[in-house]
């Protein structure tokens, strides 16, 4: 049964879509589960024995399971109706009847029947063997059982074949009970050649068995059948039902024994072994699974037991068997191919959600991994900004006193390690108070920001330019003793001399120079360096002086 799937008009929400494979999949679930199990009851015709092997093994070796039913099997026997009632109300899907069937079938009853298990049917007279009784023609004069019609048919025929008068004979009702032959209270009793037969045998009374087969009586026996209407509503059901009962009658006659324990175990605990090998050994005679197919039907046969029927007053004509045998619905069993689309369609499904959801938690990740990706940049942008502010005067953009403390050290160690000469200008702007003072705070600036400049064009690429504080700066020369950074501050001196800075302001700078001495830390360089300062502003500014340990003594 489908359920409509109703999407909102618009709407192509997840919310939406996730309802709709619900109820999809709730769909295709309550599909596999109502094909899964198709209930079939049979209704058989007697106590349970091995009589009905095929069907109990069919259902044991889940012949019936494998084609998608799931059988109930009905035992019959005194007290139950008729199978062929039972199957006409509805009560069954199917009944195992006999020959009588088409008795049913030209009263106008919708019955079909679909297999005979058995080719010839198993009643027969049971005389004694002490009796003179050998063929129907001795029946006449004696006291003779019959089961209410149609069952006693085979026998009646026989009679009437033979041309023995029923007037002849002393009819008597049957008994169900052969206790009445050993009794003497009957000379002919009719019972089933795979039954009565054995418990006479246990007895240990001699017997003798009048046959109708042997005076061409051959009527099926022990026939498969349903209802018009159930094959026309289920037509791949009641075939599939066929066949997993021949097959179930295959295995019971190929494996008899084995057969022979389980219907003693699950179905007829009251019946011996020695009982159902009895019943095996004749029913097979009757089967016949050597000369004829399992289950087979000949028409001219139906004809046959009809017209005999017919015959013996029991049914009215016309003879019409237009429908009565199965023919194999060839119209293509969709089931299987319903259950393979729809295992196709559900695992279509759950690869399509798991995709979905796939794609939806990739889409996610690769978002998350953009998302961290960018804040992991911006933190080192701004790790990288707050390091330049830190590193960096922020007024002329030169290294700041803590970089370059920084780097002295690192040279330092470089000079310690491998003996490169090492060296520190210290300079300060002459005068710059009064620039200040003279043109402002702000050109004061700009003065500081020129002379940073100035001085970092025509320094060497080794060497690095520090804001010390205030109008004081530091160049840190590596690779370089006294006497060129000397040169160097000379230059520098004189760049700076030689023509103004911005507009009409001119400014000179002082500078100490030093040289790093094994042993020295920065402090102490710089202290150098600030003396040797000291004393070229003492001197009269606008000068280079290098140190000297003998002239750091302060001049007055
Ligand atoms: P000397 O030749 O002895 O070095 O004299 P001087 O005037 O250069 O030295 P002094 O130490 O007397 O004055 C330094 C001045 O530098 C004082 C201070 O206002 C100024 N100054 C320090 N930092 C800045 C700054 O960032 N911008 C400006 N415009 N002026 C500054
Ligand atoms: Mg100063
Ligand atoms: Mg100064």
């Amino acid at each position: 049964m489908f359920l409509p799937v109703q999407t909102p008009p618009g709407k192509r929400g997840n919310a939406s879509l996730r309802l709709g494979l619900g109820l999809l999949l709730l769909q295709l679930l309550c599909l596999s589960e109502a094909m899964a199990a198709e209930k079939m009851r049979l209704q058989l015709r007697w106590l349970h024995q091995f009589q009905f092997a095929g069907y109990y093994m069919a259902l044991e070796k889940g012949f019936y399971a494998q084609a998608g039913l799931d059988v109930q099997i009905l035992p019959g026997g005194p007290g139950t109706p008729k199978p062929i009632d039972l199957l006409l109300e509805g009560d069954v899907d199917f009944a195992v009847a006999n020959s009588g069937l088409v008795i049913a079938r030209m009263q106008g009853k919708p019955l079909v029947a679909l297999a005979a298990i058995m080719q010839s049917s198993p009643i027969v007279w049971i005389v004694r063997a002490d009796s003179d009784i050998y063929t129907p023609h001795d029946l006449a004069g004696k006291r003779v059982m019959l089961m209410p019609a149609p069952e006693s048919a085979e026998l009646l025929i026989t009679l009437a074949r033979e041309g023995v008068d029923h007037a002849h004979l002393e009819l008597q009702q049957t008994s169900f009970n052969p206790q009445d032959l050993l009794d003497g209270n009957t000379d002919a009793y009719n019972g089933y050649i795979s039954n009565e037969p054995f418990w006479l045998q246990q007895q240990k009374v001699p017997y003798r068995l009048v046959k109708p087969r042997e005076y061409g009586v051959n009527f099926y026996s022990d026939v498969l059948a349903t209802r018009e209407d159930l094959l026309q509503q289920r037509p791949a059901q009641v075939e599939a039902f066929i066949q997993a009962s021949l097959q179930g009658w295959q295995y019971a006659l190929e494996n008899t024994e084995e057969s022979i324990q389980l219907i003693h175990q699950r179905y007829a605990p009251d019946r011996s072994l020695e009982h159902l090998r009895f019943e095996a050994e004749q029913l097979k005679k009757l089967i016949m699974p050597e000369l004829v197919q399992l289950g087979h039907m000949n028409p001219g046969r139906w004809q046959a037991i009809a017209q005999s029927y017919l015959d013996l007053g029991m049914a009215d004509g016309p003879i019409e068997l237009d429908g009565f045998l199965y023919k194999r619905q060839l119209a293509t069993d969709h089931s299987l191919l319903y259950r393979v689309l729809a295992g196709a369609l559900l695992a279509l499904l759950l690869l399509g959600a798991v995709a979905l959801r796939f794609a939806r938690l990739t889409r996610k990740l690769r978002l998350e991994v953009g998302r961290r990706r960018q804040a992991e940049q911006e933190l080192r942008d701004s790790n990288l900004q707050l390091e330049r502010l830190a590193n960096t005067d922020r007024l002329t953009g030169q290294w700041s006193r803590l970089k370059i403390e920084e780097l002295a050290h690192n040279e330092i160690k470089r000079a310690e390690r491998y003996g490169f000469p090492l060296a520190l200008v210290f300079l300060d702007i002459d005068h710059f108070k009064s620039i200040n003072d003279l043109y402002g705070h702000d050109v004061g600036d700009c003065v500081l920001t020129g002379v940073a400049q100035r001085i970092k064009s025509h320094l060497r690429d080794s060497d690095s330019l520090c804001r010390w504080g205030g109008e004081e700066f530091i160049i840190l020369m590596p690779h370089t003793d006294l006497d060129q950074a000397c040169l160097i501050a000379e230059k520098l001196r004189d760049l700076l001399a030689a023509e103004p800075l911005t507009g009409t302001i001119g400014v000179t700078a002082s500078f100490g120079v030093t040289q790093w001495q094994p042993g020295q830390g920065l402090g102490e360089l710089v202290h150098c360096a600030d003396l040797t300062l000291y004393r070229a502003k003492k001197l009269g500014r606008n000068r280079v002086e290098r140190f000297s340990p003998c002239a750091i003594l302060p001049l007055v």
